[in-house]
Parts: structure tokens; C-alpha cells; sequence
């Protein structure tokens, strides 16, 4: 199942097009696309049963690039993002590869929809592909057995870095650096974690301008999501909705020799395997 946020209400997207899930459902289930997540398991048995009509026949393709698509979870609770997550992503930072998780936050104003364009703030503005979690089922003090049944689902996301910002405190504070308007693109939609047998089997790219700068596995993370769920809900209750940032790959614009990094007019292109793509165009800063 894929699901979308269009035109701020929660869609399914099916082969054959859309269904408004609060419509076709009589109100059963709410329009937020946050508060779905909540409910995850219950919608599933409900689109097996009750086979809904499409509220809109259209082709799922004729979505791509459209401003209708928001960011699929708009108001998650909470969203951890993992750092140096990739053994060759630390190493391309300069920076040791964790030992434990290292944990930051990119704040709920940043997520954007797929498709937004990145007005970029400073000259030193960075790409990190990343798959994004949503969790289903909340909990504390996950078990590894058990941590992605959690999973509601996941996504293709994008983790902008202002990298002045972002290594300008000593320690780091990666957070703020990585909070600006737009940095947080996320979609197209949600894949359901059904159709995503084993999220450590996606190949992840991105492309700037055309160039391939980042392809890899999420086999390579270090810890790996189901590490992850274990590692942070020990702390947080983890609560539907939420989302986890899983950490970039080698191939950050901050790693080139001599470092390249975004200018208007850029274009930067955001796969996973299975997931779908983000576009996001490159603008001046707002004045
Ligand atoms: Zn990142």
C-alpha cells in the first residue's frame, strides 16, 4: 500500500489511481496523514475487505512532479535522525565511524513535500540521501525480535545540511544546520513496511545535476533500523508517526576533492529501490 499526503488529506495511490481514505472509508478514518499511522494495521484489514472505488481515476505517473503531494507524514511527534550511519560516510567526513548511535534531530518545520523547490540559505548547502522510517505501532523498550514490526512503513527523504551551521559549535550540534525550510523533502508517499520485505536489501542514490554521486545498499549502514528502533525507544517512546532519518552514504558533496555543494539552479534527484524519487530544484535564498 502507498500513502500519500495530496492536497493535505490522506490518499491512498493505487495502480489505478486515488482514494481519499477518509471518503471512501465513511469517515471510519481521518483525513491527517499523521494520524493514520496511528491505525495502520486497521486500514490494511479495511482496504482487504472492503475494496473501496477510487475517488479519482488517474495514472499514479502523472503524479510525479506534481505540487498536490506534501510531505507524506506532515506532523510526526517526534523525528531522530542518525548520523555517520555508513562506514564510508564517516570516512569521507573525516569523522570515526560510531560506536553507539549518534542521535540529532531535524525539527518538524522542515519537512517539505517531494517535489519542493530548496531556496538555499548559505553557499555551503549539502546532499544526503536517506531512507526514512515511519513508525506503526508505538512503544518503549523495543525488543530486536520485534523492532520492525513497529514499522508502518518507509520512504525516500532527503537530509539538507548547511555544513557551516552544522559544525560551527564545538561539540557539533548537528541539528539546527540541518533544520532550514524544505530540508527535510520526503516521499513521494509511504510504501507500507508489507511491501518492503527487508529495508537492509534498498539501493540508495542520488544525482546532482545529473551526476551520480551517491549509490549504495542500506546494507551497509552500521546500525542497522531494526538496531535503531532498539537503541532509541531504550530512551523515547517511540509513537506512531514518528520518523527515523537512517544516516547518508558516502558521496555527500562535502566528501568531493575539492567539495562541491548546491547553487540555484541545481537539481538534485533522491532514489530508493521499490520507493519512489524526490526532485527538489535549487532557488536563491528567500529575501
Ligand atoms: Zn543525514
Amino acid at each position: 500500500m502507498r500513502l500519500a499526503n495530496i492536497d493535505g488529506r490522506s490518499t491512498m495511490v493505487t495502480d489505478l489511481g486515488l482514494i481519499d481514505i477518509e471518503i471512501a472509508s465513511q469517515g471510519r478514518f481521518a483525513s491527517s496523514p499523521t494520524a493514520i499511522f496511528s491505525e495502520i494495521d486497521a486500514l490494511q484489514d479495511w482496504f482487504a475487505t472492503a475494496q473501496p472505488d477510487l475517488s479519482e481515476a488517474l495514472d499514479p505517473e502523472s503524479l510525479l512532479g506534481s505540487a498536490r503531494l506534501g510531505a507524506p507524514v506532515p506532523e510526526p511527534e517526534q523525528i531522530f535522525s542518525i548520523g555517520l550511519n555508513y562506514r564510508t560516510h564517516a570516512e569521507e567526513m573525516g569523522l570515526p565511524i560510531p560506536t553507539v548511535p549518534m542521535v540529532f534531530t531535524k525539527f518538524r518545520s522542515c519537512l517539505a513535500g517531494p517535489y519542493a523547490d530548496l531556496a538555499l540559505p548559505a553557499e555551503t548547502v549539502d546532499w544526503e540521501a536517506e531512507l526514512v522510517v515511519v513508525i506503526g505501532q508505538s512503544g518503549r523498550e523495543i525488543k530486536p525480535d520485534n523492532a520492525l514490526k513497529h514499522v508502518a512503513g518507509y520512504c525516500s527523504a532527503q537530509d539538507y545540511s548547511e555544513r557551516v551551521l552544522q559544525l560551527a559549535a564545538s561539540p557539533p550540534q548537528f541539528s539546527l544546520g540541518k533544520s532550514y525550510e524544505a530540508f527535510a523533502p520526503m516521499g513521494p508517499w509511504i510504501t507500507t513496511a508489507d511491501e518492503v520485505p527487508d529495508p537492509q536489501k534498498l539501493s540508495i542514490s542520488c544525482e546532482v545535476d545529473g551526476k551520480r554521486y551517491q549509490e549504495a545498499s542500506t546494507a551497509d549502514m552500521v546500525f542497522s533500523v531494526a538496531e535503531l528502533i532498539v537503541t532509541l525507544s531504550a530512551v523515547c517512546e517511540l509513537r506512531a508517526g514518528d520518523l527515523i532519518y537512517t544516516g547518508s552514504p558516502a558521496g555527500v558533496g562535502q566528501g568531493q576533492e575539492p567539495p562541491v555543494f548546491l547553487s540555484p539552479g541545481s537539481v538534485v534527484t533522491t532514489e530508493i529501490s521499490g520507493l519512489g524519487r524526490l526532485r527538489n530544484h535549487c532557488v536563491p535564498a528567500r529575501a
